[in-house]
């Protein structure tokens, strides 16, 4: 339990302390802005759910802990006990098969089995369900929206479903702008910070602007569609994961994989990209951001909408305002209590304050 509190302080302190950081990896940007994208479509029901479900500090913005999930399975952010969260680093992605863009659950999640749908798509799964569910107890329910929060971000970087042949694109190095990288960072973080350096003065929160403004005229056609997963079987889950993973499966063999002559990258070769590269596959990494931030909102509204304890935080409420009251009240006691004793005092040095006219008197006087 100590070790508990001690790690989450840790984090609290690396975590405000990355904010203040102008450009951070995905983890900072990425996620942060699919969240934030996601924090401006929230209705009220979902926002007073949200600030009731997530440490006081965060003051209900999802994007302060979107990162969260990475966090604690590193030793540099966790040392305390990042060995105690390693069960849930396979939650992070889905790998397909190399070259077959397609998902299939089955396999690459190992759906039907009972240790089975330990990646990105089962993870999704488990956290709504668990969110949704006003049985499970507030730690419980507030680890669940955090990864909820970070893994549905992750479902929308395509290398989250790369192959599993090099994992992801973290085995296939090479050049972006002459500086060495591997495909899977180019993705996470490389292309976002050059976009976010060069075009928004390194603010993210300018690029977020941006992205908000895209989302409303660009894509606004878009959103329904994107929220809407009647097209299959997912229609009875709360979030339509299989079919955002489909699609990484997808940009993976059609955009991502595929260098600026439009040829497979792979390990054995390094790659070299540069201007072409960027400007084709940029277009991708925002419209997936966007698409992130808009399925994040309309899951997490539509687990809301029939949440009974919305409201349950007014116990919390009730709890913090009583604390505070019990304070208050004990200041004002000890106030009098002090007044009083100030007035005592002084009234007795006035009406007691002899003329000394020798030590014997002084004594038969105390
Ligand atoms: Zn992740």
């Amino acid at each position: 339990m100590l070790l508990c509190l001690c790690s989450t302080t840790f984090f609290s302190v690396v975590f405000l302390l990355n904010l203040s950081s102008p450009v951070n990896g995905w983890g900072g940007d990425g996620h942060s802005l699919v969240a934030s994208i996601a924090q401006t479509l929230l209705n009220e029901r979902s926002l007073t759910f949200v600030r009731n479900h997530l440490p006081w500090y965060t003051s209900g913005n999802i994007s302060m802990l979107a990162s969260w999930p990475d966090y604690i399975i590193y030793p540099d952010t966790n040392p305390v006990d990042y060995l105690n969260w390693q069960w849930s680093k396979q939650l992070h992605f889905a790998d397909t098969k190399d070259w077959a863009c397609v998902y299939d659950r089955e396999k690459d999640c190992n759906w039907t089995s009972t240790s089975g749908q330990q990646c990105v798509d089962g993870s999704i799964q488990n956290y709504t369900t668990r969110l949704a569910n006003s049985q499970l107890d507030d730690i419980q329910r507030q680890e669940a929206l955090k990864f909820l929060v970070h893994f549905i971000g992750d479902a929308h970087q395509p290398l989250h479903a790369g192959f599993h042949g090099d994992r992801g694109g973290n085995s296939i190095r090479g050049k972006f702008f002459g500086k060495e990288t591997n495909l899977h960072s180019l993705w996470d973080t490389v292309m976002i910070e050059r976009r976010i350096t060069q075009d928004f003065h390194g603010q993210p929160s300018l690029y977020l602007q941006y992205l908000l403004t895209q989302m409303k005229t660009h894509y606004a056609q878009n959103i329904s569609d994107w929220t809407n997963c009647s097209t299959s079987d997912e229609s009875r889950y709360l979030a339509c994961s299989e079919l955002w993973i489909v699609e990484d499966a997808k940009l993976n063999c059609d955009l991502v994989y595929r260098d600026e002559n439009n040829q497979p990258m792979s390990v054995s070769k390094e790659f070299t990209l540069g201007q072409t590269y960027y400007n084709t596959r940029m277009i991708i990494v925002e419209q997936r951001l966007i698409q992130g931030g808009v399925r994040l909102a309309a899951v997490i509204n539509k687990i809301t909408e029939s949440t009974t304890d919305i409201d349950k935080s007014n116990k919390t409420n009730f709890a913090s305002m009583s604390i505070v009251m019990i304070l208050f009240v004990h200041s004002i006691l000890i106030l009098i209590l002090l007044g009083y004793t100030f007035l005592r005092r002084k009234r007795t040095v006035v009406t007691q304050a002899p003329v000394f006219r020798d030590k014997n008197e002084y004594l038969t006087i105390a």
